[in-house]
């Protein structure tokens, strides 16, 4: 009982948090949606997806978690493959022409700016310019109050887990949290603040209650 009173009142602050991150992010030029599942968010942004369009995508989680990776293998999609493509800076490349861009964002906050940080720097690249269309899935396990605490989610938590997830020696990965290095390896080389589109509808935000990513 008491659990399903949690659940009641997680939904409530979701539907109300929601609302306000659309709100942000349609005073900055872009669009947000709020879906409360994994299934709904994967038909939300195939409903975004043009059938016969080129569609590629960065490294990120919860896209492979809600199944819009597999779904656009098997659609009627131009699939932009950087993993299986013989020369995979060629595909990088190939991906700034792209129609669509799938990925997340390593933190969001309230007021609907994104935060990503990257390594190789093709995702916030990408996110920065080139596809016609962004489509990022983003549970709210990812809000955060302001830019300064996205900043803070970013380092200490998505980059350690990620390093931890590809096996990458970095200091983090042997102290839990960031330590401000500047490996060779470091996979905090850029960092990307999203706080306006210059381009109405290219960018567009689905948030899902069911926790995604990290
Ligand atoms: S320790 Fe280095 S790789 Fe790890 S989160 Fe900090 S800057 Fe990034």
């Amino acid at each position: 009982m008491a659990y399903l009173m949690m659940e009641k009142n997680r939904a409530k602050r979701n539907e109300l948090l929601a609302a306000k991150i659309i709100k942000g992010l349609e005073s900055r030029n872009m669009t947000g949606y709020h879906v409360h599942t994994a299934k709904e968010a994967l038909e939300k942004a195939l409903e975004l997806i043009p059938e016969g369009g080129s569609v590629t995508h960065g490294g990120s989680a919860s896209i492979a978690e809600i199944g819009l990776v597999k779904a656009i293998q098997k659609g009627n999609y131009n699939y932009i493959d950087r993993y299986a493509a013989p020369d995979k800076h060629a595909a990088e490349l190939e991906a700034y022409d792209a129609d669509v861009y799938l990925g997340s964002t390593n933190a969001i906050t309230d007021d609907g700016i994104l935060v990503n940080i990257d390594g190789n720097s093709n995702r916030v690249s990408a996110y920065a310019y080139g596809p016609k269309k962004v489509v990022l899935i983003v549970g709210m396990n990812k809000v955060t109050s302001d830019v300064d605490s996205a900043l803070k989610r970013a380092r200490n938590e998505a980059a350690v887990i990620n390093v931890q997830r590809f096996g990458i020696d970095t200091p983090c990965a042997k102290t839990g949290s960031c330590m401000d290095c500047k490996s060779p390896d470091t996979i905090c080389c850029q960092f990307l603040i999203t706080r306006y589109s210059r381009h109405a509808g290219r960018i567009h935000v689905i948030l899902v209650d069911e926790p995604l990513g990290f």
